[in-house]
């Protein structure tokens, strides 16, 4: 018989209470797949719970019973965090409220500096829920900068504090790059100093996301092969030799995706729904689609999607000139994305240049996007590094066929297209030749319905679930808490 293991898993966001990205999709979904394979009633399990900031545009949204405070330490001043509870699906969500907090109209803003307080507050408020809970946990999940102040804070208070010891602390890389620049005014106010001469590079001492990195009993990454690239000067933002000396204590769980929710079997969200065996219903999603984006029909040609932030990190810069040198193809484009005004523009004239083939709509639209999954040929995912994507995940489960660059999460879930086998078209550079080349390949394939049809069958029977990555999880985390008590 073994014990129930608990677990307080902290992050920024968590779907459908917040998301921006995958960060939100994991943490909304990871932990109550957790619970449910594991029941706490079972032999063994785990009871974990969600802390998120009380966002002020949460408020109107959530029903939540306050539960107490909790008082957090700023130079020579306390302030009062209020915590708040509500449920997601059966599992415990400890919202936490506070001056910090309540000044934040967004849940990021484009300068760093300026969410650092309220994360830093929020990290340390979480450290203090146990206590008021009277809940005692065995680990402690934090996820990307935001929440690694949390990691540190344990680690200093491990050193004053017994009751602190017995915590194991877990850290979740989502996205390297997004170190919490700009938050060392924030640490300093709440009384986290840098760390001195410790094996962190001078530059990074004051970081959140180096110092959780640090500080971290262990470090995952949400794809094995971001675990590999991050020890590499072209992925490890500077912090490569660092990460090098930490690599025993790196696992790489590939993230999964929600197959209740993002099915195209049952999606409300979708003109037509259809399975593997009734795979020509899926036309009916396209004819829809490109009647809503005013694109006319054309027999056999591919219809290409693409959904992601306007980042650079996506790459979606490389499109404009990718299409350019295939206008030769019959080929017609959907772009949903927003975020950078000067990627947003550069999509904008792609789409002046070519009205009667490309759709650009600038905003973030959730129906529209299940539509795109469900309705276009193709996706592209030209990222420039992808920890994990979630979107070549839900693509291929809607029969849509990824063209990827092969790099982290995206070279670990896509096989490349070769003499029959395969389940996506990959390139190796993030450069406009290279994804040209890919679309092209993709294209043509397409005009073969004896080699694509089989090749979304395969995409659709790919297994993405959850309950592979949360097993996983649950593995990793029995064998750090146990490891620690014996
Ligand atoms: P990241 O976390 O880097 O943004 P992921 O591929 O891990 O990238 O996750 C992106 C998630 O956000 C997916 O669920 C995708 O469908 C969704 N998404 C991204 N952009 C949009 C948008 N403009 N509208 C709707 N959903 C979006």
């Amino acid at each position: 018989m073994t014990k129930t293991i608990n677990v307080l898993f902290i992050a920024s966001e968590a779907a459908p209470l917040v998301k921006i990205g995958g960060l939100g999709d994991v943490a909304g979904t990871l932990p109550k797949t957790l619970r449910t394979l594991y029941r706490p009633d079972g032999e063994s399990g785990v009871d974990i719970r969600i802390a998120l900031p009380f966002y002020p545009a949460l408020k109107n949204k959530v029903s939540a019973t306050h539960i107490g405070k909790v008082s957090i330490a700023k130079k020579q001043h306390q302030l009062s965090a209020q915590v708040y509870e509500t449920y997601l699906e059966g599992t415990p969500v400890y919202l936490i409220d506070g001056e910090p907090i309540q000044q934040s109209t967004q849940v990021y803003t484009a300068d760093p500096s300026r969410d650092a307080e309220k994360f830093v507050f929020f990290s340390l408020a979480c450290l203090q829920l146990p206590t008021l809970l009277q809940w005692k946990i065995d680990l402690l999940h934090a996820n990307d900068w935001h929440t690694a102040p949390a990691i540190y804070a344990l680690f200093r208070k491990r050193k004053e504090d017994a009751s602190f010891t017995s915590i194991t602390s877990l850290l979740t890389i989502h996205n390297l790059p997004y170190l919490g620049n700009g938050a060392q005014n924030a640490l300093d106010m709440y009384n986290l100093p840098p760390l001195e001469d410790s094996i962190l590079p001078a530059w990074a001492q004051h970081l959140p996301l180096p110092l959780g990195l640090y500080s971290a009993d262990h470090i995952t990454t949400v794809s094995p092969g971001y675990a590999q690239e991050i020890l590499t000067p072209e992925f490890g933002s500077g912090l490569e030799q660092f990460l090098r000396t930490r690599s025993q204590n790196i696992t790489g769980i590939l993230n999964g995706i929600d197959y209740k929710t993002w099915n195209p079997e049952t999606d409300h969200q979708i003109p037509q729904n259809f399975t593997v065996e009734k795979l020509h219903l899926r036309r009916q999603n396209k004819l829809y689609l490109l009647d809503e984006l005013g694109l006319q029909q054309q027999k056999d040609t591919a219809l290409i999607g693409m959904i992601n932030r306007m980042d650079f990190q996506k790459g979606v810069d490389l499109v404009p000139q990718a299409v350019e040198k295939i206008t030769n193809l019959p080929w017609q484009m959907v772009i949903l994305g927003t975020g950078d005004p000067k990627i947003e523009a550069a999509a904008r004239e792609l789409e002046a240049r070519h009205p009667d083939r490309v759709k650009v709509v600038l905003a973030y639209n959730e129906a529209l996007a299940r539509r795109i999954y469900a309705g276009t040929d193709i996706l592209l995912i030209p990222s420039r590094y992808e920890p994990c994507g979630l979107t070549q995940m839900i693509a291929m489960r809607y029969a849509n066929i990824p063209v990827a660059r092969r790099t982290g999460g995206l070279g670990d879930t896509i096989r490349d297209y070769q003499d029959g086998f395969g389940t996506g078209f990959l390139f190796d550079n993030p450069d406009a030749v290279e994804l040209a080349v890919g679309i092209q390949r993709a294209v043509l394939t397409y005009a073969d319905k004896r080699r694509w049809k089989p090749m979304q069958r395969r995409c659709m029977k790919q297994d993405f679930s959850l309950e592979k990555s949360a097993s996983q999880y649950y593995q990793l985390y029995r064998k750090l808490v146990f490891k620690k008590s014996t």
